[in-house]
């Protein structure tokens, strides 16, 4: 069975006829170990999509499974105990603690975490092995992003959703930070789902859905995707 699995997800908002259908009956597969890039233009449905497979939100209807667990029948107890074991969350800002260094901004993470890896070995894994004792103010913008790559894997999530991670990056440090994500997934076998406006990812990936008006338009397969150099 694949790693997530999503049946019929529909997102509203309001009510009436100022309803906002942010997504209208999705249904899809992450593979285990598989890396998938949601394109799609601006209120397309990526955000929301990502956070209800995250189990930051809920949807209108239809249903998410994890493996062989029910998201979507959780309560907010079990899904926020959930997401803190299992899902890696990485967002557009870094929201690194800016009195604790690289280290130890990972290491409150594992030291909550039920398997981790050490803050060493995640930071080691985004390129950051001689940072490790930086504070988040002499990291460059990229730096905090893989800071904040390392917490998020740290506790060796079974998935890692990353939402417009390059979304405050020039592109050529974003394709630095997009290549951290597509090593850990490639080292780790993390399933992996990454939003960007990149295309430069799109190489990397195993699957590329584009997303249009809350559906997902359009699916590419990548016969061989390109290993960061
Ligand atoms: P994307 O990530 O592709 O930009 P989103 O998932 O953020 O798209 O948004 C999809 C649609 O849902 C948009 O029309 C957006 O305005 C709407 N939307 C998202 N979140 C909310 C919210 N909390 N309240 C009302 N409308 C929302
Ligand atoms: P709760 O709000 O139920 O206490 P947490 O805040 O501990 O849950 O969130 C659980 C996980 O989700 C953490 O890994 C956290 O980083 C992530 N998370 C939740 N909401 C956000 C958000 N708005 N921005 C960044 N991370 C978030």
């Amino acid at each position: 069975y694949p790693a997530i699995r999503a049946e019929g997800l529909t997102k509203t908002y309001g009510s009436g006829e100022s309803t906002v259908y942010a997504l209208r009956g999705v249904s899809l597969s992450v593979l285990r170990g598989e890396m998938v890039v949601l394109l799609g233009p601006s209120g397309s449905g990526k955000s929301t999509l990502l956070n209800i497979l995250g189990g930051l939100d809920s949807p209108s209807a239809g249903q998410v499974f994890f493996d062989q667990d029910e998201l979507t029948g959780f309560d907010d107890r079990h899904l926020t105990q959930f997401r803190r074991e299992y899902v890696g969350f990485v967002f557009q800002f870094y929201n690194l603690i800016p009195s604790l260094t690289a280290r130890e901004n990972v290491a409150l993470v594992t030291e909550i975490a039920r398997e981790p890896m050490t803050p060493e070995q995640a930071l080691e894994l985004v390129g950051l092995g001689k940072r490790m004792d930086h504070f988040p103010a002499q990291l460059s913008g990229g730096e905090q992003q893989r800071v904040a790559i390392a917490r998020a894997i740290a506790k060796q999530p079974r998935v890692l959703l990353c939402d417009e991670p390059t979304g405050a990056l020039d592109s050529k440090t974003g394709i630095v930070v997009l290549e951290a994500i597509a090593r850990v997934n490639r080292e780790l076998g993390t399933t992996t789902m990454v939003i960007t406006h990149n295309a430069a990812i799109a190489n990397m990936a195993d699957r590329i859905l584009t997303m249009g008006d809350g559906q997902i338009q359009r699916t590419e397969l990548n016969a061989h995707p390109c290993a960061p150099a």
